[in-house]
């Protein structure tokens, strides 16, 4: 892969001091995979990369996704494009939209991704619809990649995070990660690891089947996920949220976003106020970047 050079990978891990954790006797680490890059944000990495190497390999013409107007996964596709020099083409749910929309849209926009705008019903048939290969414009020959980019060759990229880690001289009893899709979960239950995820969506229950789809029952056994941090649901925030936040950043100096990474780590520290781990516990908890989205709070 000739960009290689422009990742930072492996990415760095370092371990989190507070008096928080010291209270609650765990060791906790923060795998910085934002760092990879600073618009192919972590975890999108992470899941692109198998399906960047079969679309290279199988030459195809364009690599074709699906997101809403504030997509971490397309704004990273828009790039690895730009990159790798290959076509993109996003779907983008609502028909209303346009590429001024938002900041996300105009970067994949500015970094030369085709932006089509469909009505939520289209979209919603996506992927139901092997239709989607023959809309008007796209060449025969694309590479398909899902809305979030979860597939089984993102699960796949995701296991190397945990071979950076323990390569690392780490050996966490547990990951901690967000989930929105929750194929980064899968990729680290994938390779049988114990996994925490956080739910960022409300009433996000559905994500143990959505999880289970890619993994053993064994493997999913390890899994726990938690379905009450979600702040009033995807992209919402609260007071006490926006506070953590701005609290660990002056602590610790790393930057966290409000969508996921934020939820996720409030998680954290409010299990190991109420004693959730058992003394001796090492966590890792994985910084999946984002940082492009991170409103002032
Ligand atoms: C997309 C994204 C996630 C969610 O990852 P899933 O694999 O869909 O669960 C988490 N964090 C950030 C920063 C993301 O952009």
């Amino acid at each position: 892969m000739t960009k290689y050079a422009d990742l930072k990978l492996p990415s760095p891990v370092c371990q989190l001091i507070d008096p928080v954790f010291e209270q609650a006797g765990i060791q906790v680490y923060l795998k910085r995979d934002d760092l990879i890059h600073p618009a192919i944000s972590g975890n999108k990495w992470r899941k692109l990369k198998y399906n960047l190497l079969h679309a290279l390999e199988q030459k195809a013409e364009a690599l074709v996704s699906f997101g809403g107007a504030f997509s971490n996964h397309l704004y990273a596709l828009a790039t690895v494009g730009r990159l790798w020099k290959i076509r993109t083409i996003g779907f983008v749910r609502g028909d209303e939209l346009g590429p001024e929309s938002s900041a996300t849209l105009r970067h994949c926009a500015r970094e030369g991704m085709e932006l089509h705008f469909i009505s939520r019903t289209a979209y919603r048939e996506k992927e139901k619809s092997p239709e989607f290969r023959h809309f008007p414009g796209l060449p025969a020959n694309t590479f398909l990649i899902p809305e979030g980019g979860t597939n089984e060759m993102a699960v796949r990229g995701v296991g190397e995070m945990a071979d950076e880690v323990e390569g690392a001289g780490i050996r966490p009893d547990i990951y901690v990660v967000p989930a929105g899709t929750g194929g980064t979960a899968a990729g680290l239950l994938a390779r049988d690891r114990k996994v925490l995820a956080v739910a960022v969506l409300k009433n996000a229950g559905f994500l143990e089947r959505d999880i289970e789809k890619w993994i053993s029952p064994q493997q999913s056994a390890r899994l726990e996920l938690l379905t009450d941090y979600h702040f009033g649901g995807y992209g919402k925030h609260t007071e006490e949220l926006r506070s953590f936040i701005h609290r660990f950043e002056s602590a610790h100096g790393i930057l966290l976003e409000q969508v996921y990474t934020g939820k996720m780590m409030f998680a954290l520290y409010d299990l190991a106020k109420r004693g959730y781990f058992a003394r001796g516990t090492t966590l890792l908890a994985v910084h999946t970047g984002g940082l492009q989205g991170k409103l002032e709070l």
